[in-house]
């Protein structure tokens, strides 16, 4: 066991609010799939920061793109062109199927700000309202929390602002009798990430699809953390639809994985909404600059060249089978290797989120996704043999010794 999963610093004089709780374990640094804490106690990391690391940490690439463009151009306005996000651009658009056009900024939540204002851009006067599911996860500025299906987490801060509603994923007619001419959009997670590792219905995302055409709304799928090749697809819509052809999402938005540790984030739009925004509607400092997509593109050109969905294709399986194995593991769903372990809690006698705890003691970084479930996003290159050591650590922690 780790001695070093005690608390760092009493509440009183730790210089952090405590937006995050009482952290347990300082990290120092990492490597591949590992991390190493304070005292040099190594763990596993199958959470990728929550699908962020998705090339391990400290990839020799992103690490040469950081310290090459720092050495070159960190940063100049928007208002002029810089060369590395061009060519991201590009990828994105490459990878989307085509024919769109992106908007760079620094995080998840901005990219659905930015999606829900092009949304009402695109509405216009009057066709406002974005409509998303019950337990998604959009982000925490004050729109992308209104978004965000959850309705305990909106209370406290009430007055959101207007323009939202929420429906039951994967239930079609609740969401067709919720529709009227105000909607704009349909926003939703193709596999619901902070909600559980909800998978949707390929179907219902293709009746969804119709209705949004039928009734003048666009169709945006929040791939903050199922992009850039998580679940074993380049985007996880394309499970469901073919890229070459035009009958696909509107607009997409995405994040973690694209900076692989980097802040950047990003909006994809088809071109003839995309033209909605004119000069002036919408515009942030830093999204874009050098900096953030010199490491999205060496993250994009690793990516290109592994063949990152196929890894997280076979690295996913693998997973879920073996997790399959570990005493009391009941089930499991997901897709690629963004997973969730439903855990007989009552036989283990924790929690999803103490078990998370005892993991991390054992050297696992996984993390309590509900009360009887846990989830794991290791990094698309993990190895068997990591997997392997990660189930033996679930499996102590579990009570097969
Ligand atoms: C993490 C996440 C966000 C928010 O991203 P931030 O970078 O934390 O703002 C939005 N949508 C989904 C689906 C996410 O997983």
């Amino acid at each position: 066991m780790n001695s070093s999963t005690v608390a760092l610093d009493s509440p009183e004089t730790y210089p952090l609010m405590p937006t995050y709780g009482q952290p347990p374990v300082q990290f120092v640094r990492g490597s591949g799939t590992e991390l190493y804490d304070r005292e040099g106690n190594r763990y596993l990391d199958f959470l990728c920061g929550l699908a962020v690391t998705s090339l391990g940490h400290a990839h020799p690439a992103v690490a040469e793109a950081l310290a090459e463009q720092a050495r070159t151009l960190l940063h100049v306005s928007n208002l002029y062109e810089t060369v590395p996000g061009l060519e991201v651009a590009e990828t994105i658009d490459r990878l989307q199927g085509g024919g769109g056009q992106v908007f760079f900024c620094n995080s998840g939540a901005e990219s659905l700000e930015g999606a829900i204002k092009l949304a009402r851009r695109n509405g216009g006067h009057g066709k406002y309202v974005v409509v998303s599911a019950l337990r998604s996860f959009h982000g925490r500025t004050l729109a992308t929390l209104h978004a965000t299906g959850q309705t305990e987490k909106h209370e406290t801060f009430q007055p959101l602002p207007e323009g939202f509603r929420h429906v039951t994923y994967n239930d079609f007619d609740e969401l067709e009798a919720s529709i009227d001419p105000s909607c704009a959009a349909v926003l939703l997670e193709v596999v619901q990430g902070e909600g559980g590792v909800n998978v949707a219905d390929g179907e219902y995302l293709k009746k969804v699809r119709e209705l949004c055409d039928e009734r003048q709304m666009l169709l945006m799928f929040d791939e903050v953390q199922t992009g850039f090749a998580r679940t074993g697809e380049w985007f996880a819509w394309q499970h469901h639809f073919d890229p070459t052809n035009d009958v696909r999402p509107d607009v997409v938005t995405m994040a973690k994985a694209l900076g692989n540790g980097v802040p950047i984030g990003a909006i994809w739009a088809k071109k003839e909404i995309a033209q909605a925004f004119q000069p002036g509607d919408h515009a942030t400092t830093y999204g874009g600059q050098p900096l953030a997509t010199s490491a999205a593109r060496a993250v994009l050109r690793v990516m290109e060249a592994i063949d990152a969905p196929a890894l997280a294709t076979s690295a996913g399986d693998e997973l879920m089978g073996k997790l399959l194995e570990v005493p009391n593991v009941v089930d499991t769903r997901g897709l690629g290797l963004l997973i969730a372990a439903e855990i007989d809690t009552d036989a283990v006698g924790k929690t999803g989120q103490e078990i998370a705890l005892a993991c991390l003691e054992e050297g696992l970084v996984v993390n309590g996704i509900s009360p009887t479930a846990i989830r794991l996003a290791p990094p698309l290159t993990v190895s068997s043999e990591e997997i392997d050591e990660a189930m033996a650590k679930l499996s102590v922690v579990l009570g097969g010794g």
